[in-house]
């Protein structure tokens, strides 16, 4: 089974995004709150994706996406940033980092969530294949 982490800081806008991957296929899905959260949670469970919020206390997604493609388990996870609509530049900013999407908050449209996970597992499944 696929292993997701969401990494939000907003409880309504994780429980949105949680709801919709549960209706979308049978994936492990495991949560963090800030950046700190994120880098343990993803060197301990080693997630297949991580939907990183940028703006988070303790530390914020930027931070935390540039150290985790830093580590041995950032090369192998795709990361899809989740944006504020009203942060015009944070989409492109965002793949400049080594974010592999983005993704508006909130997030509504569960097909273009379906469309985007698909394309990302299989991306990196197909790089783990030649790895091996
Ligand atoms: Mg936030």
């Amino acid at each position: 089974m696929k292993k997701i982490l969401v990494v939000e800081d907003n409880e309504d806008n994780r429980r949105i995004l949680v709801y919709r991957l549960r209706k979308i296929g049978e994936f492990e899905i495991i949560e963090a709150q800030n950046g700190v959260e994120a880098i343990e949670m993803t060197e301990r469970h080693i997630p297949d994706l991580i939907f990183m919020d940028l703006k988070m206390p303790v530390m914020d997604g930027w931070e935390a996406t540039k150290r985790i493609r830093q580590t041995d388990v950032g090369s192998r996870v795709a990361i899809i940033a989740l944006t504020a609509q009203a942060m015009a530049g944070d989409e492109q900013k965002a793949l400049a980092i080594g974010c592999d999407d983005y993704l508006a908050k909130p997030v509504v449209d569960p097909e273009l969530v379906r469309t985007k996970l698909e394309r990302l597992l299989n991306k990196y499944e197909a790089s783990e294949a030649v790895l091996h």
